[in-house]
């Protein structure tokens, strides 16, 4: 058996694990996302004694995922405390020296769905987390998308819905898709957690509108053989049928494949590793760099 270790490393809580080769997670632990420092110690202790051959980190960002770059493996602009310009795999490689795969949270993700996941066998999948903030990772011809920066599909600009008075609260740009749909969209809009609203609330169309918009622009823009819908937001099962036909109505026939004609259910689902989607991910990034 080989031994993968594999971080989560979240805006709001890191989870550290290793696995096998098969993708099997064998332990997992999880605390807050404080200052690096802190946080890290907590990251360091926990692989002390695990042996792992190598580590995965799928990571909150922006971050710096270009080899060529001196500030590879940084975290880079973002507001956290402490963690602007923060040397995240310089601080790995201090004190274990393995092999390294470093992403960004929903690109693993969405490399773990690839290769064990809702999108086992295919060589393109988007996966989207609605969560705390929305986010989107894209593997497209075998491998995740970089590009020049890496995407940052969650401040998308959306259509707003006709009767949604709530201004967003994206700080960069108000009503983006994560202003409008991520959890504590649906909080403040509404006044209560999105968790807390039953399932036959006008918001969950509210929010499938949104959502629907940005997986028909993906579909238009990209063309992936799935998608996937994953993050706290997203275990309302009900947007998926709301979603599915927000999509069918703006694509309106247009895009001919079975997948999008007849097979909506099926072509955009929810994480096949469940909530394990972003943990599964990291260790296939850590396996893929122990395989290089
Ligand atoms: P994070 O994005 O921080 O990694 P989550 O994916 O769990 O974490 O997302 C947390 C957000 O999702 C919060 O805004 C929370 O209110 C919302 N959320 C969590 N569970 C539900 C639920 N069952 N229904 C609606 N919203 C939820
Ligand atoms: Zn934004």
């Amino acid at each position: 058996m080989t031994r993968i270790g594999a971080i989560e490393a979240g805006g709001t809580k890191f989870v550290c694990g290793y696995g096998d080769e098969t993708g099997r997670i064998i332990d997992r632990v999880s605390f807050p996302t404080e200052r690096p420092e802190a946080t890290m110690a907590n990251v360091l202790a926990y692989f002390e004694d695990k042996q792992v051959e190598a580590i995965g980190v799928g990571s909150f960002g922006p971050i710096d995922i270009n080899p060529e770059s001196p500030t590879y493996g940084y975290v880079t602009t973002t507001p956290k405390p402490g963690w602007n310009g923060f040397d995240f795999l310089g601080a790995m490689k201090k004190k274990f020296d393995v092999p390294y795969g470093w992403d960004t949270d929903v690109n693993a993700a969405a490399f773990g769905e690839a290769k064990w996941g809702a999108a086992q066998g295919l060589d393109s999948c988007v996966y989207y987390t609605i969560g705390t903030g929305v986010g989107v990772g894209v593997y497209v011809e075998g491998k995740p998308v970089h590009g020049l920066v890496h995407p940052e599909g969650g401040h998308i600009i959306t259509r707003r819905h006709p009767e949604d008075t709530f201004e967003g609260f994206c700080p960069y740009h108000s009503d983006c898709l994560e202003g409008v749909a991520a959890g504590p969209a649906l909080e403040k809009r509404w006044k209560v957690k999105g968790s807390e609203l039953s399932v036959d609330h006008p918001a969950w169309e509210m929010e499938a509108y949104y959502i629907g918009q940005a997986v028909t622009n993906t579909i238009l823009l990209l063309s992936p053989k799935k998608i996937i819908l994953g993050g706290g937001v997203m275990h309302q099962l009900q947007l998926f049928p709301l979603i599915r036909e927000e999509v069918r109505k703006q694509l309106n026939g247009y895009v001919s494949a079975e997948e999008i004609a007849s097979g909506l259910d099926s072509y955009i689902v929810p994480p096949g590793l469940g909530d394990n989607a972003g943990l599964s991910g990291s260790l296939a990034l850590g396996l893929a760099a122990l395989e290089r």
